[in-house]
This record gives structure tokens, C-alpha cells and sequence, in this order.
């Protein structure tokens, strides 16, 4: 029988519980293509893989600000922020925290274009880890090898989602000096599974194998930068840009039927942070500071910590910065209030995805209303001042 160290439905997959474990007595098993420990028979019951569990105990949070610092912010390299998915807070942060023997872990594509995380040793390789994957990173066993930089006296960038960056701290169990933690505001991760399903089928109706994947895409149109393009080249020289009406893959993910159990109930979204820094697209922006051009990418970023402080009081200098407060942030950004809510055909969703193929799979359960159609044609098409007042004068004429 399965032995769960955690509920499947709580377990984020951090799989700290399998690194931290001396026995190599915790085995990984696969559902709906998410990971899920379970212990085998080396297990000693010594407990250490429930205790260190960030799902089921506090996580300890070392130099908290009383109040935390929020900002928006762009590169004032304009390279840097077209590479990013968002103002390139991630790059500027690291620019300032890697001056000399520093490690950074990121989520990168691997040669599969599994995502996975993986770390750096030269800052010139941090294209690796930019721009956003929407898939669940495999975490491997990088909390190890984190570990084992820090004890040598590294300084160590470790960036991922907020449940990556609670299992980070639970397994290290205490504070490090030259550790540094970014977190994301997280809308939930997608399955791995429906994510090669995906590839496989776009490479066949392409005949090519894939060669690069931009979830990001920042090409603009009408002057507008769409966030929800999603851009693929393939190796015979094809090059695809869809937006999340037109590509089955962003169809799946902005309903909502594809996310991990556990982002259901997400505890991390949320204003109380465990990470240093935490960056996020800076959503509305245009409301409060009207001449931020958004259609570049503008990051919001949240400093919950002295050491995060510290740092980026330094990154001011490589970026245009400009306050904010966390009530804007909460307001504006729905993952950092609460959990996005799950689509009533998720469990369906996953029932079938072995058995149809993937673009009727997606037909029947992502069909893209008429009205979700104009909506987003809309919001593809307008200024975001003009499509703040359309909003307005519509929820007016609805009150
Ligand atoms: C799955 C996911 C959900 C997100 N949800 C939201 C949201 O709801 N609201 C919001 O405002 N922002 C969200 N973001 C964050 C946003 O897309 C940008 O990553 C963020 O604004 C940073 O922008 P940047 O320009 O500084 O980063 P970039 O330079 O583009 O760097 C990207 C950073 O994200 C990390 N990363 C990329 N993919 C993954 C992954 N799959 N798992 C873990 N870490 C990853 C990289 O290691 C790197 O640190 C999400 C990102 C991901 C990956």
C-alpha cells in the first residue's frame, strides 16, 4: 500500500521530504503527471520527512520587515527587460547580489524541454532562467546541493515558486548569511504530463521537433504587448505566435484545469512571504502611474526582509524604481489575496487525457466562449487606459 508522507491533495512536490530522508526510503510516484512522495520499506519511521514538511509546519522566516517595501520597477537596460517576463527584477537583483563566488538556481527548459531546476555558476547563463515556464519545475535534488554551496560559503540566488522557496527553508533549517531567496506570486503550477502532451502534438502538426518555447512573448502589436503570447520555433525554421484564444496549451491553463491539487489551497498566496524578495508582474500599474509604459513589462517587487533590503536598496541603481503599497499590490494582483480557483472539469479533465487526443480533449473542455473571445479580442486590441474605463463604464451600467 502507498504510504503518503503528506495527503496528496496538501503536497506541493517539493520533494524536500525525499532530501532531506537518510535512508533512502522515500520513492516518487506520479498523478495526473505531478510528483507525490511516498515511503518505501527502508523507511525507520524516524519522522524527519514529516517534520521538515512545508505543507504541514511553519516555516521559519529569519529578519522580517515589520512592514514590507513594495515597488514597481523596470531595467534600465531595455535588452534585459524584452528578455524578461515581466520588468527584469529577477536579472537586477541578481546583477547585484552575484559580485563574487556565487551560485544562482533557477527553472530552466531542459534538452526535452522538461522544466526542471538547475543552477548557475556564471551570471552571463541567466537567459537559462528568465522568462516565466508555465509548468511545474522539477526541484530535483537542488535543496542538496544549495546546501552544500552554502556550508562551502557561496552565496547562493535561489528563485522558484513560493512552496519551492518553503521547502528551501524547512530543509535547511536555519538562517544563512549568504543565502538569498526570491519567490514569484504564483497562480498555480501546471501538470508536467499535459505539458508533453502538448509538445508532442504541435510537433507532429508542425513536423518539426521544438526548438525554443516563449511563454512570453513580447512582440508588439497595435503598439500593445500582449502578456498571454505564448511564442514557438521549431528546428526547420517554422516560428509560431499565439495568443491564449488561438494555442491549445494557454487555452488549458487560463481555465484553470490544469493546475496541482495542492494550488487549490495554496498557503502561499498570500501578503506573508518566506523569501527575501518577491517579484510579480506589476498589474494596474497604469492606474497609479499613467506614464509607465506597461507594454514593455514592469515588475512588482516585494522586499519582506532586512537582507532583501539590503540588497535591494543596490538594485535602485540598475533599475527605474517607483513606490507602491501592499495594498495596491493585494488589490491588483488576485494570487497574492488567495488561491486561483480550480475549474469544475479539472478531475475530468485529467480522467481523459490519456485516452482523446489532445486538441478534441481541449475542444471539449477549454472551449472559448463568444463572449470570452470579444473580451480578450478586446483587451488584445485597446490601450489599457481605454480598456480600464470600458471596464468602468461597464461595471457602472451592471451596478
Ligand atoms: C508558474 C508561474 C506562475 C506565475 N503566476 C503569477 C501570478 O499569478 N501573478 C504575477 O504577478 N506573476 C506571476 N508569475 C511571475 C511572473 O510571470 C514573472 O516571473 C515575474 O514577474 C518575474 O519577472 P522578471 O522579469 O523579474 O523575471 P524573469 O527574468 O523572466 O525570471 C523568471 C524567474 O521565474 C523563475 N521561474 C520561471 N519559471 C518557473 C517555474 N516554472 N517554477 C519556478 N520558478 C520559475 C525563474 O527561475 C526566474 O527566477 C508566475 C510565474 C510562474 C513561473
Amino acid at each position: 500500500m502507498n504510504k503518503y508522507i503528506i495527503e496528496s491533495k496538501l503536497c506541493s512536490g517539493c520533494k524536500a521530504c525525499k532530501q532531506i530522508c537518510p535512508n533512502n526510503a522515500i520513492d516518487i510516484i506520479q498523478k495526473d503527471g505531478f510528483e507525490y512522495p511516498i515511503k518505501n520499506n527502508n523507511c525507520i519511521e524516524c519522522g524527519l520527512c514529516k517534520k521538515i514538511c512545508p505543507m504541514q509546519n511553519t516555516i521559519q522566516m529569519y529578519n522580517k520587515l515589520d512592514n514590507q517595501e513594495v515597488y514597481t520597477c523596470s531595467h534600465k537596460d531595455e535588452k534585459i527587460v524584452q528578455k524578461s517576463s515581466s520588468g527584469g527584477a529577477f536579472t537586477a537583483i541578481a546583477q547585484v547580489f552575484c559580485d563574487k563566488d556565487y551560485i544562482i538556481f533557477g527553472a530552466q527548459y531542459n534538452e526535452k524541454f522538461d522544466v526542471e531546476h538547475d543552477y548557475i555558476e556564471d551570471i552571463n547563463e541567466i537567459h537559462k532562467f528568465r522568462k516565466s515556464k508555465y509548468v511545474q519545475s522539477d526541484i530535483k535534488d537542488n535543496y542538496q546541493k544549495a546546501k552544500e554551496f552554502l556550508n562551502q560559503g557561496k552565496k547562493v540566488l535561489f528563485s522558484g515558486t513560493p512552496c519551492q522557496i518553503g521547502g528551501l527553508k524547512n530543509y535547511l533549517k536555519r538562517e544563512y548569511d549568504n543565502l538569498l531567496c526570491i519567490d514569484i506570486i504564483c497562480h498555480g503550477v501546471p501538470s508536467p504530463k499535459v505539458f508533453k502532451k502538448y509538445r508532442d502534438f504541435i510537433e507532429t502538426k508542425y513536423k518539426s521537433k521544438i526548438k525554443n518555447i516563449n511563454f512570453r512573448e513580447k512582440n508588439r502589436k497595435n503598439g500593445k504587448w500582449n502578456s498571454r503570447n505564448i511564442l514557438i520555433e521549431f528546428e526547420n525554421g517554422k516560428k509560431i505566435v499565439k495568443n491564449s484564444n488561438e494555442d491549445l496549451y494557454l487555452r488549458v491553463f487560463y481555465n484553470n484545469l490544469m493546475y496541482r491539487e495542492s494550488c487549490k489551497y495554496c498557503k502561499f498566496a498570500n501578503p506573508v512571504r518566506y523569501s527575501d524578495i518577491t517579484i510579480a508582474d506589476s498589474w494596474g500599474i497604469e492606474k497609479k502611474y499613467p506614464d509607465i509604459d506597461v507594454h514593455k513589462g514592469e515588475s512588482l517587487v516585494v522586499v519582506n526582509t532586512s537582507k532583501g533590503k539590503e540588497v535591494f536598496n543596490k538594485v535602485m541603481s540598475y533599475m527605474n524604481v517607483r513606490n507602491l503599497t501592499l495594498d495596491f499590490a493585494k488589490k491588483e494582483n488576485k494570487n497574492f489575496r488567495e488561491p486561483t480557483t480550480f475549474n469544475k472539469n479539472r478531475e475530468e479533465f485529467f480522467l481523459y487525457l490519456d485516452d482523446m487526443k489532445f486538441d478534441k480533449l481541449v475542444n471539449k473542455y477549454a472551449k472559448i466562449g463568444v463572449k470570452t473571445k470579444i473580451k480578450r479580442t478586446i483587451s488584445n486590441i485597446l490601450p489599457n487606459k481605454l480598456q480600464n474605463t470600458v471596464k468602468k463604464i461597464v461595471k457602472e451600467k451592471n451596478a
